[in-house]
């Protein structure tokens, strides 16, 4: 059997570590957060790879791309090609759909194109992408955007008097003068006494051409009315592009096109059917409904067609994504369900020998689906590739073929390989990942009793079946539910818009800016800076990135940014100040014999040890009680994960009181040795008199609740109903509930 072999590896927290992984098969990495897993995974292995590829391209291609520097290792041997399958969000647009993402819609459309009556041409007949396909209202979008004309227009007035709402439109502007200059209107007349015929010229009259008056002199110029106006200057023109975007959608309501009735296409292939439905009734199934229509599909020359369709649909249920539809937009899957799609496209592939990389692919996922998830990681190695997973959870590291766990603890502490081995090893392994694996936590013995309620009532949207529900005020309840029975739509949408003063501390990115970092987000740097300033009988403001005390080469970053058109920005360390971000004269103030820049390098950890003053010391005890002490100060935010942005949020709000907090998947990230450590301060919120709502799949933190809301029974369509309410120990004896049988079989 052949190995990736890393030898001397030490970038970011690693400790010149040396190890074999094992190719063509699972090896799945685990370790606290922080301890060192995506330095050996992406930074590594990752990073070499693509380095290796990029030196196979040629001069021209190669100066074009990201220069891969080679990753702090003495050796990194027997690599094969790797793709990284992570959670960024497949963005895209709104032509983009879960059927074009993995190529079942094209092969949907040879087949039509092939077996379909009355035929409607080739296979571009049936593409909402093509013009030869695309329905000609909407342009393929399925959706019209139309003029609100109870928000751009106030009826109460006249022209003269600004009738006109839009931006753009208001009195003296050249678009208000191809009315009011027009010569059809009395421009002091209110529009409410408008006639029908004087309101049908405003709105929709076009030419004759009309004389009116410019500064230049009187021209002649086509009447158009403003809806007509509006459409063709914005709309058509794609709005999204248009800098004051945000401005313009508050006048426009979005409507499901009258021609095709949202199915994208045109008429010819509306028409076109496979045993009495179009494309567009496929495309708008859930896909573990459409297996079954397609598996009836029997005709001679559609078999491999059909077969082809089949394999992927059936790897998009399997994986847990069954509840969605393929004509479902892309820029509305959550994170999970991207890195799930992603994975679905690459099992259809029959590339073998590949490095597969996963990011945490249990990310959204109820217990019930890891173990399908499980099946597809399997077929993944049998097909020949070599499986590498980030991963905490126990029913993936049970699969594993092989287990690196990385530690002993965060940062500094960590960066070493502390078990290597199978899974069997592991169980009787001295390490934190160890002891965990043997010991399962049991139920909590007593429930908080709630203060209050806040309702929902009657909420319908997506797949929510009329549900009304309580949560209790003054105590932890986690929202459960296998992947798809209307969680976030229930919390996040519902809930948050009825009750708008619930703070949410999501996974969304703190901050884009280069600038922020740890010290900044939580007003730690200005007492850091008042504190030297103090010391050095000088202004707090020369410590300070923006100020004159930065380093003029590179603004206070420490770093120099060279973009690349359509890359990746490249970075280097400043020259001028070594990547210490001051001016000499700044930096040779100290503070207990350390620089400003020796604080900023500093982690949360190291200094809380150094900051005994009472502000400082409790914004660092704060983060590092949400397991984010090996943070450095300095460290920008933008390289935080989504779970470290959480937890960042989390330590911002630990002082409050009487607030709602919603969390989405506040475990992600998280080992399990994390995890106790997040509900020591979930505890500590609600014990300050918050209420704690999260949507959760981790059986801990279940355990941990003290009241819980189960949808289902599944997803999509067969979910969207509150199955159970009430404690975790009830949740036990619940009947129909998926959470309430693994929970069962975890406590069993
Ligand atoms: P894990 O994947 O186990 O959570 P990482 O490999 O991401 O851990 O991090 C290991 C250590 O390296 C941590 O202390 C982390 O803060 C640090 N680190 C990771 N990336 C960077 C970076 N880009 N700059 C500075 N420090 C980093
Ligand atoms: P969960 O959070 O439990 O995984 P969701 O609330 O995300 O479930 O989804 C519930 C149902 O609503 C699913 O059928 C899903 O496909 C659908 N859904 C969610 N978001 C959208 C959206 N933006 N557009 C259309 N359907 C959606
Ligand atoms: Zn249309
Ligand atoms: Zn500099």
């Amino acid at each position: 059997m052949s190995h990736i072999e890393i030898t001397g590896a030490r970038e970011n927290n690693l400790k010149n570590i040396s190890l074999k992984i094992p190719k063509k098969q699972i090896t799945v990495f685990t370790g606290v957060s922080g301890s060192g897993k995506s330095s050996i995974v992406f930074d590594t292995i990752a990073a070499e790879s693509q380095r290796q590829l990029n030196e196979t391209f040629t001069t021209f291609v190669r100066n074009r791309l990201p220069k891969y520097g080679q990753p702090d290792a003495d050796g990194v041997e027997n690599l094969s090609a790797a793709v990284v399958i992570g959670q960024q969000r497949i963005g895209g647009n709104s032509r983009s759909t879960v059927g074009t993402i993995t190529d079942i819609h094209s092969l949907l459309r040879l087949l039509y194109s092939r077996i379909g009556t009355p035929p409607a041409g080739y296979s571009n007949a049936f593409s909402f992408n093509d013009p030869a396909g695309m329905c000609p209202e909407c342009e393929g979008v399925g959706r019209k955007m139309t003029l609100d004309l109870d928000r751009a227009l106030d009826r109460s007035k006249s022209l003269n008097e600004g009738a006109m709402l839009l931006p753009n439109f208001g009195v003296g502007t050249w678009f208000w003068k191809t009315f009011a200059h027009s010569g059809l209107f009395d421009n002091d007349k209110k529009l409410a006494d408008y006639t029908e015929s004087e309101w049908e010229t405003l709105l929709r009259g076009q030419g004759p051409d009309v004389m009116f008056e410019t500064q230049g002199g009187t021209v002649p110029q086509k009447y158009e009315g403003l809806v007509d106006k509006f459409d063709r200057i914005y709309i058509r023109k794609d709005i999204d592009t248009k800098a004051n975007r945000e401005a313009l959608l508050e006048f426009v309501s979005t409507r499901t096109c009258p021609l095709c009735r949202g199915a994208r296409l045109n008429q010819a292939a509306l028409a076109c059917r496979i045993d009495g439905r179009n494309i567009a009734d496929l495309a708008a199934m859930e896909a573990r409904h459409l297996v079954d229509v397609v598996a009836r599909i029997d005709h001679p020359i559609a078999a491999t067609m059909v077969a082809a369709v089949l394999e992927r649909l059936r790897h998009l249920v399997s994986i847990g994504l069954g509840y969605l539809s393929l004509d479902r937009a892309t820029t509305t899957l959550s994170g999970g369900e991207s890195q799930r799609i992603k994975m679905v496209r690459h099992l259809g592939s029959s590339l073998t020998d590949m490095t597969y990389i996963f990011d945490e692919p249990t990310v959204g996922l109820h217990p019930r689906d890891v173990r399908r998830m499980n099946g597809l990681l399997r077929e993944l190695r049998d097909k020949g590739n070599t499986v590498l997973v980030v991963e905490h959870d126990r029913d993936v590291i049970e699969i594993a073929d092989h287990v690196v766990d990385v530690g002993p603890h965060a940062g500094a502490h960590g960066g070493e390989i502390v078990y290597e081995g199978g899974v069997a090893g592991l169980h009787r392994a001295g390490t934190l990942t160890g002891r965990h694996m043997r010991h399962n936590r049991p139920l909590k013995a007593g429930f908080r009793e709630p203060t209050g309620t806040l309702t929902v009532t009657g909420a319908t949207a997506h797949n929510l079946k009329d549900v009304t529900v309580g949560f209790p005020t003054g105590v932890l309840t986690v929202v459960t539910g296998v992947a798809g029975s209307g969680k976030s739509t229930l919390v996040n949408e519902v809930f948050l818009a009825r009750h708008p003063d619930a703070v949410v501390i999501d996974q969304s990115a703190v901050s884009r800016s280069i600038r922020s970092n740890p010290a900044t987000y939580t007003g730690l740097m200005d007492e850091i800076r008042r504190l030297f300033a103090k010391a050095g009988g000088v202004s707090p403001a020369l410590f300070s990135f923006n100020s004159k005390g930065a380093c003029p080469q590179c603004q206070g970053l420490g770093i120099i940014y060279t973009d690349l058109a359509f890359m990746d920005a490249v970075t280097s360390t400043c020259e001028v100040c070594q990547g210490r971000r001051f001016r000499e004269e700044v930096l040779r103030h100290t503070l207990r014999g350390r620089s400003i820049s020796d604080v900023l390098e500093m982690t949360a950890g190291e200094a809380a040890e150094f900051f005994t003053e009472p502000k400082p010391a409790r914004v660092l005890r704060a983060v590092n009680e949400v397991g984010l002490g090996y943070l450095k100060l300095g460290q920008p935010l933008s390289s935080l994960s989504g779970g470290e942005c959480q937890r960042i949020k989390l330590a911002g709000e630990l002082h409050k009181t009487g607030s709602v907090y919603v969390m989405d998947e506040p475990t992600t990230g998280l080992h399990m040795a994390d995890v106790r450590h997040l509900l020591t301060i979930m505890d500590s919120l609600v014990d300050a008199g918050n209420t704690v709502i999260a949507i959760e799949h981790n059986l801990d933190v279940v355990k941990h609740a003290d009241w819980i809301v189960d949808l289902g029974p599944d997803g999509g369509d067969q979910g969207g109903t509150v199955v159970f309410e009430g404690t975790p120990r009830q949740l036990l004896e619940a009947a129909g509930s998926f959470t309430a049988e693994y929970l069962r079989r975890d406590l069993g």
